[in-house]
């Protein structure tokens, strides 16, 4: 949506591009020992921009449905940048209650400046609508790197259905990053199955099914996350991974919460924990065991 957004405006965006080991190595100098892995990745990426553009825009996002919230290491992500980077560098979207995609006020001054009000609404206004056929792609069941070829590269829309399904939860930064994660998509993949991630449920039917839950979550993600495992029970995938992130403060609860569901549904589950110093060869082990557990069940339910 901001790529799109600033196009339309004219500037030229510069996104970082993937996470590598240079990226990893500078977030985690510069950040404080207790961020959590995102956030020093997000720091890392940040310094390699510094050198390619006039300006960052981070998000500020507080609160982006009511009574719920962002983790504060997230809202946090504008003051910690201006630490690493320099505070001149930083321009803050800061959406500060309930936002809407398409809000003016939430807009860095130094980006409205010089145009007319109508030219940044039509703007916001087709950004908006590229997220949301964005979005709509996802919820097809396509991936983030399958939707923006289709979207961005007009690539052909091709989903595979017919294969074997598996779930995959956890925060999208963290699913997304093959670097960070290994490439579990990649494995997952290649061993013939089609992956199911939070962002294949609308937000309805995820906040459908948070109403089990005896009180509500706090945090935005972590609701995505509980309501997605549940969700996936009922899309009868073979297995479900979730990947968290090391120091991750929400995680360590809903966590917990995952782990009661996955009991009480039967349905198999591994949950990873990301790290900087994840290796290789015991991540993906671990993933390959899996596969084999849910081939054994399958083979015995076919007896
Ligand atoms: S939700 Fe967890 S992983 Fe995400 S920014 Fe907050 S602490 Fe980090």
């Amino acid at each position: 949506m901001w790529r799109f957004f600033l196009e339309e405006l004219g500037y030229t965006a510069v996104v970082s591009g993937l996470t590598g080991r240079a990226q990893l190595n500078a977030g985690v100098k510069a950040a404080v020992d207790e961020v959590c892995l995102p956030v020093k990745v997000f720091l890392g990426h940040s310094l390699a921009l510094t050198s390619q553009c006039e300006a960052l825009l981070i998000p500020r996002l507080v609160s982006i449905n009511r009574k719920d919230y962002i983790c504060p290491k997230f809202m946090g992500l504008p003051e910690m940048t201006k630490q690493v980077v320099g505070e001149h560098l930083v321009m803050v979207w800061k959406s500060e209650k309930n936002c809407a995609l398409g809000s003016l006020p939430a807009l860095p001054p130094e980006i409205r400046e010089g145009f007319s009000y109508r030219r940044i609404k039509k703007s916001l206004q087709k950004a908006e609508a590229t997220f949301r056929a964005y979005h709509g792609l996802l919820q097809q069941g396509f991936l983030p790197d399958e939707a923006e070829r289709i979207l961005f590269e007009g690539a052909e829309p091709r989903r595979e259905d017919s294969r074997r399904r598996i779930g995959l939860i956890g925060h999208p930064y963290c699913l997304y990053d093959p670097f960070i994660n290994l490439d579990t998509i990649g494995l997952l993949r290649r061993y013939g199955f089609q992956v199911l991630a939070p962002e294949f449920f609308t937000p309805q039917r995820i906040e459908a099914e948070l109403r089990v839950l005896a009180k509500p979550l706090f945090w935005t993600l972590s609701q995505r996350i509980f309501g997605a495992f549940r969700l996936l029970c009922k899309e009868k995938v073979e297995g479900v991974i979730y990947l968290s992130a090391f120091a991750c403060g929400p995680e360590a609860l809903i966590g917990e919460l995952i782990k009661k569901e996955a009991k009480a549904s039967g349905l198999p589950l591994l949950h990873l924990d990301l790290d900087e110093h994840s290796g290789e060869a015991g991540f993906v082990t671990r993933i390959e065991a899996f596969i084999d557990l849910l081939n054994r069940k399958r083979r015995l339910s076919c007896v």
